[in-house]
């Protein structure tokens, strides 16, 4: 989301709330392995969002999220290589080489997760290759610090040494979020910060952690159909994002498992599996 100034009410999940939004995650996690053997050169965005759309609806009561958020067409965010994020679904075709970044909202029993992940389409480039394995890598670390009594700008701080001397890029201007009742909640998560600085994080606080980085510049610019924001450069982006709660026990993923866990996804071994929705009050950084 788009970085804003505004100061407004934590809401702090209970446990069963907790629950309720990984349940919403598990529906993100298991649509993404089921768009993962469909993205392929070839496919349309929008083909993909109608599946994503009837792959969501067909979990009790579950709809998308982003479908008509202040005014968003489709159901899902589909972002085509420079596209940082707001892609609107459209029959435009994916192309050998192309990367694709999926951003999926699920809304369940009155709560939200939020998922994004960034597919190669066919065999991709060094240069791609590299800049999915740092977001997802950026993506991992700065899951890792959500921990109580640490702050949000911990979140930003991780992302920031990760991709320090890497050539890449993240982006201005974007931002994470907390989650719950409402896809977009206080605080912001901001991509970069200081250690130290910011909210200090609680258990029950639920955070959409979504570093988006890029091959090139820093900055970003909204295309004329007012939802399509891309580099300003042209170059490469992409998008990891998970729905994490802050626990006594550290972070737990509430979008993991499905995809997450594939055999050959990039940075395959970087992530925990979840162990169903009652149990991820685990961290996965710790266990590695
Ligand atoms: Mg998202
Ligand atoms: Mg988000």
């Amino acid at each position: 989301m788009a970085a804003r100034k505004r100061a407004a009410a934590i809401h702090l999940k209970s446990t069963a709330e907790i629950d309720a939004i990984a349940r919403s995650g598990a529906i993100i996690s298991a649509l993404f392995a089921e768009l993962e053997p469909r993205v392929h050169p070839g496919v349309t965005t929008a083909a993909l969002d109608r599946f994503a759309d009837t792959y969501i609806r067909s979990h009790d009561g579950a709809v998308p999220a982003f479908k008509g958020l202040y005014g968003f067409p489709g159901s899902a965010c589909i972002s085509v290589n420079a596209e940082v994020v707001h892609g609107i679904p459209r029959r435009r075709r994916l192309r050998q080489g192309d990367i694709v970044s999926i951003d999926v909202g699920v809304r369940q029993g009155g709560w939200c997760a939020d998922s994004a992940y960034t597919f190669p389409v066919g065999e991709i480039g060094d240069d791609a290759a590299h800049l999915l394995a740092v977001t997802r890598d950026a993506l991992r670390l700065a899951v890792a610090a959500a921990r109580p009594d640490h702050h949000v700008g911990d979140i930003g701080a991780a992302v920031v040494n990760r991709v320090r001397g890497t050539g890449l890029a993240i982006i201005r201007d974007l931002v994470g979020h907390g989650v719950g009742r409402q896809i977009h909640e206080e605080p912001q998560v901001p991509n970069r910060g200081r250690a130290g600085c910011g909210v200090r994080l609680q258990t029950g606080m639920v955070l959409a952690i979504e570093p988006m980085l890029s091959a090139g510049t820093e900055e970003i610019v909204t295309l004329a159909d007012r939802w399509t924001v891309t580099t300003a450069d042209g170059r490469l982006s992409a998008h990891f994002e998970h729905t994490v709660a802050v626990s006594a026990d550290g972070p737990a993923i509430l979008t993991g498992g499905g995809i997450w866990d594939r055999p050959g996804a990039p940075n395959r071994g970087d992530q925990q599996p979840a162990t169903g929705v009652g149990t991820r009050l685990t961290t996965t950084a710790r266990n590695r």
